[in-house]
């Protein structure tokens, strides 16, 4: 099996990690594998769809080139701090240059112990697997940037959760796997040495163009700032709650990490959150700005000793970049909101538009998804009744209709109907069609888990014979909580 590695993080002080091999599972069946993905990657996908690429994506072999190891980190979970965290369940198995010439991690998740799997047994069950899987794939096609997912495989093992389940291993592709935690476990141990070598590596990997700043430090900050404001703003223009965003799950890099509880709301409602321990709504869907400045935050105190000699300085310069979050991420959340119903650039008013709709939605349970797609039949047909529908009281929007229709009387209608299209997907991944997958995958079905990743390839395109999975859940099926990935 030939994969042209070459691994930088393993160079890194040996701080940062600890080399673990991953640990063999007994009869590894490929469920899925992402032949296009492997392609980017410069990976040749028939020799990865083999039995001997099936022992590397098992944890089973180690092919060559690769340095198998842990990454160390710490992060802030509901708020605590814990100081030992790391790569309890994942292993790196090294780096690749893709063909878009950017330098790409290969890890396997569930692959067994590492020395920081604390009391975790190191692996995954495989219901988490074919959800990362559906989740992760379905917001790259949305264009959301995430870490991808290369191959799922069965492990023939089985975990203990609530009873035994059927095990898996994930293979999870990201342009790095570092987290704000990971600055937080230098700045946690003083290691202020150590702390340079990640922000430069970080620099020189993710943000070369930070380097010819006069002070490459704050240019950092504000360039992950800048990240994760528009990425959580693209989050919500589709509906998506992290539902975990603690500081481990928050890449540098500006990628989604981790979907675990995560969920595409179905009925909307600022306050939705499906977490089943996210009890106090911390990560609640409206929340997701705030807790992500306060992530920032976080990583802002970490980079403190770099900004700046004199600590008051650094504060204020600290200070100033964070002040910079709420105007990025409002103006890039009103102009996608604004997307949703035709209008380009975002005024008062037209936030104004938008915040009338969300309202009625919230007032009217109405489905987020449905709503936009409904709105933009109802533009092209000039036919209310669709989207009326979705409103328990139709009233509501019947006025809120009338004056978007003025809004977009002098704009554009085919114009405004493409960027519609474009911003409103069809398809989502619904919690009821996760489940669903999940369900029969556990017992050995999977041919509802590939046809929803097919679907989901193309989400913004109709595909009337898969018509059922834009769905909203019958009352029967809705999915109230949803449960940490471990
Ligand atoms: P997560 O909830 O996925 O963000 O994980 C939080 C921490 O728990 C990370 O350090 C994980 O590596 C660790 N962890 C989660 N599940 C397991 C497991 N089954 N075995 C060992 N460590 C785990
Ligand atoms: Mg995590």
């Amino acid at each position: 099996m030939h994969i042209s590695f070459d691994n930088t993080y393993a160079r890194l002080p040996d701080t940062f990690f600890a080399p673990i091999e991953p640990t063999p599972v007994s009869s590894p069946v490929m469920i899925r594998l992402n032949r296009d993905l492997a392609t980017e990657l410069g990976i040749d996908a028939a020799q990865l769809d083999s039995p001997e690429g099936l022992a590397v994506l098992s944890g089973n072999q180690r092919p060559d080139g690769s340095e198998p190891l842990a990454m160390a980190y710490s992060g802030h979970q509901f708020g605590g701090f814990s100081p030992q965290l790391g790569d309890g369940r994942a292993i790196l198995l090294g780096e690749v240059i893709g063909k878009d010439g950017i330098r790409y991690d290969i890890q396997l998740k569930g692959s067994g112990p590492t020395p920081f799997s604390r009391r975790g047994d190191g692996r995954s069950a495989l219901g988490p697997v074919l959800r990362e899987f559906i989740v992760s794939e379905a917001m790259a096609a949305l264009g959301v940037p995430t870490t991808r997912a290369l191959a799922a495989v069965a492990s023939g093992d089985k975990v203990f959760r609530e009873g035994a389940v059927p095990g898996g291993v994930f293979t999870r592709v990201a342009q790095s796997h570092i987290r704000i935690g990971t600055f937080q476990w230098f700045a946690a141990r003083q290691d202020h040495d150590n702390l340079k070598v990640l922000a430069d590596y970080v620099i020189a990997r993710h943000y070369p163009e930070a380097q010819q700043e006069e002070n490459p430090y704050c240019a950092l900050l504000d360039k992950v700032i800048e990240q994760q404001a528009g990425l959580v703003a693209h989050w919500m223009q589709l509906g998506f709650i992290h539902g975990v965003m603690n500081t481990d799950n928050m890449t540098v890099s500006g990628e989604t990490i981790d979907f675990g509880p995560c969920a595409f709301m179905d009925v909307y409602h600022p306050a939705k959150r499906f977490s089943s321990i996210d009890r106090e709504g911390r990560y609640a869907f409206s929340n997701q700005g705030p807790i992500a400045l306060w992530n920032l935050t976080r990583f802002a105190e970490t980079l403190l000793p770099l900004l700046n000699d004199d600590l008051e300085k650094a504060v204020a310069e600290a200070e100033a970049a964070l002040d910079r979050f709420s105007g990025i991420h409002q103006s890039s959340l009103q102009n996608r909101f604004a997307a949703k119903i035709g209008i380009e650039e975002c005024s008062t008013s037209d936030w104004n538009l938008v915040e009338t709709l969300l309202a009625a939605m919230a007032d009217g349970e109405a489905d987020f998804t449905l709503v936009f797609r409904h709105l933009s039949d109802a533009l092209e047909s000039g036919d209310d009744q669709t989207v009326t529908r979705l409103f328990n009281r139709p009233e509501t929007i019947a006025t809120w209709l009338k004056a978007w229709r003025g809004r977009l009387h002098d704009v554009d209608r085919s114009e405004a109907l493409a960027l519609m299209r474009r911003s409103n997907p069809v398809f989502i991944p619904r919690n009821h069609r996760i489940e669903e997958a999940i369900k029969a995958g556990n017992e050995g079905d999977f041919a509802p888990f590939h046809r929803l990743n097919e679907v989901l390839q193309h989400p913004f395109t109709s595909q009337p014979e898969h018509a059922e999975y834009e769905l909203a859940p019958a009352p029967d099926e809705v999915v109230q909580a949803t449960f940490c990935g471990t």
